[in-house]
């Protein structure tokens, strides 16, 4: 707190992390000018709160305000952004929500943090649980739910959380210079949000910059992107563990027929194994979920928490809407809706989970490639509906790697559209077929969000019952 009491502080962007960075700012004596360039009507109400506050907001283009000797961005600035060029230029130091938060926590609270490309927010879900069942008090934050400044801090209602389970994004890595975890997971790595960081490679670094020194290490060992980033990164005198879907060697958790086994948090790996629950204690039971379950349950094992927590855990543990979330049949039809599926690598995910797929697909790729997502989707798939901007993209991946599936194109992008797109997958399906909205894309160019998106494809799904 201190070292806040004297400073002028530049808060870049009035985001998410925004408004509650300021507050926290303001909290320790700072001096705190805002920045956005957004001048819409819920922009100004909230630079009046922020100014009744004490903080100074400067709206519409604006560089960096008068004096500033800080700057605390949103995440999502890139970089080269002209407020953030010229604070690196007059050598002012920018970091992130993140950083700030860590900073300001109190000495003896533990964090367990997790980054991937896909996961995150899950798996943070399932660790939350296992504390709590593990009697810790703990608290998942990040993008859902509550903003890492708030969670580190003590709030009004008590004391802060004496553990943290923090999901983080590759931008909020790239702005947290200091940050070191007590434990801390990559769990995958693929092409996602490649325009911000510039490429794969700064995306992934940006990714292990996770695994700081002294950091216990949690890698996924089927990836080749998180078994790297730990061997290289962090510091090689604190331990690595690994979790796999497959039979773990000593080191690591992993899968043993129908059990989830722990060979790491164990007093003799090379001989000794812990079994920490069975695989139907996984809910949805799809390969990806067991790996987010048993990343999570490294992290918790990395706390202390007991065996029996992990399985006390995953049961209490609710997955979130719009991933996999089951609608129910109709007609013999399963729906199944993963609008939070952005990205191919989460859609192949989706798509590897079930045997014959109507798939509701399409949106913003934002440059990715879904050649080789189309190309192992292939045997599942009946037939495919196309909707959104980039829907081209995908009929052409489906033309070159499955000629024979039938491809029904939406071409509405208004409101109707995913009404129109539920009907033709209705008329595609067989009975025992799975209809699949799983994107690939972001959902900018027709919805809001993901949300969004899942809602209409929910309640076109429930109209047809
Ligand atoms: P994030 O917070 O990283 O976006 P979520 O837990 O919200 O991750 O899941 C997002 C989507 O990614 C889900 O809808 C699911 O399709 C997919 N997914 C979840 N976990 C994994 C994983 N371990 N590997 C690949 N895809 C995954």
């Amino acid at each position: 707190g201190a070292a806040l009491k004297e400073r002028s502080v530049c808060v870049a962007g009035l985001g998410v992390s925004g408004p509650p960075v300021a507050r926290v700012l303001l909290a320790h004596g700072a001096r705190v000018g805002v920045v956005d360039s957004r001048e819409d009507d819920a922009t100004r109400e909230l630079a009046e709160r922020l100014r009744a506050e004490g903080a100074q907001v400067f709206l519409g283009e604006h560089g960096l305000p008068e004096g500033a000797d800080l700057v605390v961005t949103s995440p999502g600035w890139r970089p080269d952004a002209p407020l953030l060029a010229a604070a690196r230029e007059a050598g002012i130091e920018v970091i992130g929500d993140v950083e700030l938060a860590w900073r300001l926590r109190p000495a003896d609270q533990r964090w367990l943090a997790v980054t991937g490309t896909n996961g995150k927010t899950t798996t943070v879900r399932m660790l939350e649980a296992m504390l709590r069942a593990g009697g810790l008090d703990a608290v998942a934050v990040g993008n859902v739910g509550t903003p890492v400044v708030e969670a580190a801090l003590p709030g009004s209602s008590g004391p802060a959380p004496a553990v943290l389970a923090v999901e983080l994004s590759s931008f909020q890595l790239h702005w947290s210079a200091t940050l070191a975890p007590h434990a801390a997971a990559v769990l995958n790595v693929a092409p996602d949000h490649l325009d911000w960081h510039g490429g794969l490679e700064p995306y992934a670094h940006a990714k292990g910059r996770i695994y700081a020194p002294g950091t216990l290490r949690v890698a996924n060992a089927d990836d080749t992107w998180s078994t790297r980033l730990a061997a290289e990164s962090g510091d090689p005198g604190t331990p690595l563990y690994g979790f796999t879907l497959n039979t773990p060697r000593a080191g690591q958790l992993g899968v043993v027929e129908d059990l989830l086994v722990d060979r790491a948090f164990v007093a003799d790996p090379h001989g000794g194994a812990e079994e920490l629950a069975e695989l139907s204690d996984v809910v949805p039971a799809a390969p990806h979920n067991v790996a987010n379950a048993l990343a999570a349950a490294a992290l918790a094992r990395a706390a202390g928490v007991g065996a029996g927590a992990i399985r006390a855990g995953l049961a209490a543990f609710a997955p979130e809407p719009h991933r996999m979330a089951g609608l129910g049949a109709v007609a013999g039809v399963e729906y199944v809706d993963d609008s939070k599926a952005t990205n191919p690598h989460a859609a192949a995910a989706a798509l590897a989970s079930f045997e014959s797929v109507v798939w509701v697909a399409g949106g913003l790729l934002k440059g990715a490639d879904v050649d080789e997502l189309v190309r192992d989707a292939a045997p599942r798939l009946r037939a495919a509906v196309l909707l959104g901007r980039d829907r081209d993209q995908l009929r052409a991946a489906l033309a070159r790697h499955a000629p024979d599936t039938a491809v029904v194109e939406v071409a509405d992008t208004g409101g109707e559209a995913m009404t129109e797109a539920v009907a033709a997958a209705k008329d595609l399906a067989r009975s025992g077929d799975t209809v699949l909205l799983a994107p690939a894309a972001a959902s900018m160019d027709m919805f809001a969000d993901y949300k969004e998106r899942g809602r209409r494809f929910a309640a076109a799904v429930a109209a047809l019952g």
